[in-house]
């Protein structure tokens, strides 16, 4: 956790001024520029009626987790807004595939061979070619989404042969434990990859991981409040 050791004068803000001042501020200390971060605010699970403000507001980057609930939410969204990005996060079935490629301008949760060849696949069929996002569990959890660090290299080295446009590393680390050093280890293996894009950060820890080299932070309950069920 970043200490907050001044009276967050962003408490007062509307929320997504509050996470753009708070990202900015992380930035500033890491001696990064604000602009390179991509707020990607998660709109899973919200209505439409809580999305439409934040893109009054110019907010132009959105994530969802569910590829059918998207298609409810945004096509009429995307249409009428030019510049909007749409991020998929988490884990998409293969089966999905297709439909992700035509709905989303950017897919993070690549995790296993069978994924990719879908995508490669779908990619060609559609002609779109959303860039990717390779998910590793960072913490080598049972139950979690993403490649175990051994198997990057091979995954990679697939996607790539495959064409996919690889722009990066996911990763969600373990709950209730220090975020820090998984987004170090993560940026390190993006590093001895040679990837650029960074996809780590959610509510709880976007100012770590922006201090950390964050291109992508992923926030959803910090600017619409507590998600129902
Ligand atoms: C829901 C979700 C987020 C956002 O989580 P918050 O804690 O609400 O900010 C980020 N990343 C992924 C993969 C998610 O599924």
């Amino acid at each position: 956790m970043v200490p907050h050791e001044d009276p967050i004068a962003e408490d007062d803000l509307p929320p997504l001024d509050a996470v753009r001042a708070r990202i900015a501020r992380a930035a500033e200390r890491a001696g990064r520029k604000a602009a390179a971060v991509e707020l990607i605010a998660i709109s899973k699970t919200q209505p439409v009626d809580a999305i439409t403000p934040l893109i009054a507001a110019g907010h132009l980057s959105f994530g969802e987790n569910r590829v059918q609930e998207a298609q409810g939410k945004w096509p009429a969204l995307k249409a009428a807004t030019p510049g909007l990005r749409l991020h998929h996060v988490g884990q998409l079935q293969s089966n999905k595939a297709e439909d992700a490629v035509r709905l989303f301008d950017v897919i993070h949760g690549v995790d296993r061979p069978s994924l990719v060849a879908a995508l490669t696949a779908a990619m060609a069929r559609v002609g779109r070619r959303p860039d990717c996002f390779i998910q590793v569990n960072i913490g080598d959890e049972d139950q979690k989404g993403g490649c175990a660090i051994a198997d990057l290299p091979a995954l990679l080295a697939a996607a790539r042969g495959g064409d996919l446009p690889v722009i990066g590393l996911m990763a969600v680390p373990p709950a209730d434990t220090e975020a820090a050093p998984y987004f170090a280890l993560l940026a390190k293996l993006a590093r001895d990859n040679g990837l650029s894009g960074l996809s780590i950060g959610m509510s709880g820890d976007y100012e770590t991981a922006v201090m950390l080299g964050a291109t992508h932070v992923r926030v959803g309950t910090a600017l619409f409040g507590a998600r129902a069920g």
